[in-house]
């Protein structure tokens, strides 16, 4: 039977083999295959356990979801401030507009 090595590791521990072997890889590559239902990491080979993998997937998961809610929020926030500078430029037009058919105060008094 292949080795099966644990997916996540405390700081302490990813210290500890970085110390040892002077590199630690967190397998964050895997690959998946269904024919012979194994897990294994593309960046050094290691052979995963498939709950760790699930565990990481879904915790990558949550993650993605709250990037896409901040996403939203951040669009919706840059249509309102768009709004705004349009609006903030129209009256900025019309200020300038005013100002140019002002006849000037120059001789006037
Ligand atoms: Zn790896």
């Amino acid at each position: 039977m292949a080795k099966v090595i644990q997916l996540y590791a405390t700081e302490e521990a990813v210290r500890a083999v970085r110390r040892r072997r002077g590199k630690f890889c967190l397998h964050r590559e895997m690959e998946f295959c269904a024919e012979q239902r194994t897990i294994t990491c593309n960046s050094c080979g290691a052979q995963l356990d498939h709950f760790e993998a699930f565990c990481t997937i879904v915790k990558d998961w949550d993650k993605v979801e709250e990037l896409a809610r901040e996403k939203r929020r951040l669009s919706q926030e840059i249509a309102a401030l768009s709004k705004e500078r349009k609006k903030l430029m129209a009256s900025v037009s019309g200020m300038r507009r005013r100002q140019s058919k002002k006849p000037t105060s120059a001789g006037d008094g």
